[in-house]
C-alpha cells in the first residue's frame, strides 16, 4: 500500500461516518501533501524521521506514511476501519444487498472531491454494476455546475473511462436543477441525451405550497426527467421541509414515470417516512442514492436503505436494484 493509498482510505472511511470534523481535515490535508511530494523525497524524509516538518504532516500522519512505505500494513487504517463500518439490520442488509448500483453521485466536475475514476473504482469495489454520474447543471454556480460545453466534454470523458472499467459502467446523467417555474437547467437535445436525469429544487426551498406544488408537477412531468431528487430539500436540524402537495406530485411521478429518490445522505433522509408512505401509495417507483460527493459517501445507501426496509418498499419497484439495461429501458420508455 501506497502513503497516499493509505491516507485515501483513511479519508474514505472518516467520509462514510460522516465525519466533518479537524480530524478529517487534517488527513485530507496531509493526503494532499503527500500527492503533491515527491516519494523519493517522502522515502528519505520517513528514514529521517523529519516527515512532520513538511506543513501538513503531524504524528498520526507521518506514522501512517512510514509505517507504509516500509511495507507495513498502517495500524491507524485498521482502527478507522473498525471504528466507522457503517451497521445494518437483517432487514436493511436484504435491500443494500438487492442494490446494483447508484443513480445519484457527483465528481470533481461539480461540488465533488473525488474524480470520476475514483468514485468508479468505488463503487466498483462496493459491488455495484453501474454509476450514474450526476454532477449538477450550470445554474448552480456555487458548486460548479456545467454548462452545455462542459457536459459535452464530460461525456466524451465517460466514452474514454467506460472503455477502460467494463463490464463496470457509468451512465450519463445529471443532476438538472429546477427552475423556479418548472423549468429544468439544461437544453431538450441534452436531457434527451443523458442516460439517467435526476431534478432536483435547489432555490427558492421557501416557495408557498401552490406555487411549488405546480413547480414540482410541471419538472417531474418532463419525458426526459427520471428521478425527483430529495424532494423536500430538507437538512435535518437545519432546515425545514419544503412544503407541497404531496399527492398532486407523487401522481404526477406515478404517471410520468419519474421515480421518487430516496436519498440516503445522513443530513438528508429524504423523504421523511409519511411522504415516502404517500409516494408508495401513488404507486411511485424508487431509488435509493447515496448522493455522494466524495467515495466513502458512497457507502451511505444502507440509510436509504434503513428507510426502504421502514416502509417496506417492495424491491422490485426500486429502480436501482434492475440490471443497467433494464434501468436504461426504463428510463427511455418514461
Ligand atoms: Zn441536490
Ligand atoms: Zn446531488
Amino acid at each position: 500500500m501506497t502513503p497516499e493509498a493509505a491516507l485515501d482510505r483513511i479519508v474514505h472511511c472518516l467520509d462514510r461516518a460522516h465525519e466533518n470534523s479537524f480530524r478529517s481535515r487534517a488527513w485530507i490535508r496531509a493526503r494532499d501533501v503527500v500527492r503533491s511530494t515527491d516519494p523519493d523525497e517522502l522515502a528519505d524524509r520517513a528514514r529521517a524521521g523529519t516527515l512532520t516538518e513538511l506543513a501538513g504532516i503531524g504524528d498520526a500522519s507521518a506514522r501512517v506514511i512510514a509505517q507504509a512505505i516500509a511495507g507495513e500494513r498502517p495500524a491507524y487504517i485498521d482502527k478507522v476501519e473498525r471504528e466507522t463500518v457503517i451497521e445494518m439490520s437483517p432487514e436493511t442488509a436484504r435491500y443494500r444487498a438487492a442494490l446494483r448500483g447508484d443513480c445519484h453521485t457527483h465528481s470533481t466536475w461539480s461540488d465533488g472531491g473525488a474524480t470520476i475514476e475514483a468514485m468508479a473504482t468505488t463503487a466498483i469495489a462496493l459491488g455495484h454494476e453501474y454509476m450514474v454520474l450526476t454532477d449538477h447543471s450550470g445554474r448552480l454556480t456555487i458548486a460548479h455546475g456545467l454548462d452545455r460545453e462542459r457536459l459535452l466534454q464530460q461525456l466524451d470523458v465517460l466514452a474514454e473511462l467506460n472503455a477502460h472499467l467494463a463490464p463496470f459502467r457509468i451512465l450519463t446523467g445529471m443532476e438538472v436543477d429546477i427552475l423556479e417555474d418548472g423549468g429544468l437547467d439544461l437544453d431538450d437535445d441534452l436531457l434527451a441525451r443523458l442516460d439517467v436525469v435526476v431534478a432536483s429544487v435547489h432555490s427558492k426551498l421557501r416557495m408557498e405550497r401552490r406555487p411549488m406544488t405546480e413547480r414540482m408537477v410541471l419538472a417531474v412531468s418532463s419525458p426526459h426527467v427520471d428521478i425527483l431528487g430529495h424532494c423536500t430539500g430538507r437538512l435535518i436540524g437545519r432546515r425545514p421541509e419544503s412544503v407541497f402537495d404531496g399527492d398532486y406530485v407523487f401522481a404526477a411521478c406515478a404517471r410520468f414515470g419519474t421515480a421518487v429518490e430516496i436519498n440516503s445522505r445522513p443530513e438528508r433522509l429524504d423523504p421523511p417516512e409519511e411522504l415516502l408512505d404517500l409516494a408508495l401509495s401513488h404507486g411511485c417507483y424508487v431509488s435509493i442514492d447515496s448522493d455522494a460527493h466524495a467515495t466513502g459517501q458512497l457507502e451511505w445507501q444502507p440509510h436509504g436503505c434503513q428507510k426502504a426496509a421502514t416502509s417496506e418498499v417492495p424491491i422490485e419497484r426500486i429502480l436501482n436494484t434492475w440490471t443497467a439495461e433494464d434501468l436504461l429501458a426504463w428510463t427511455s420508455a418514461n
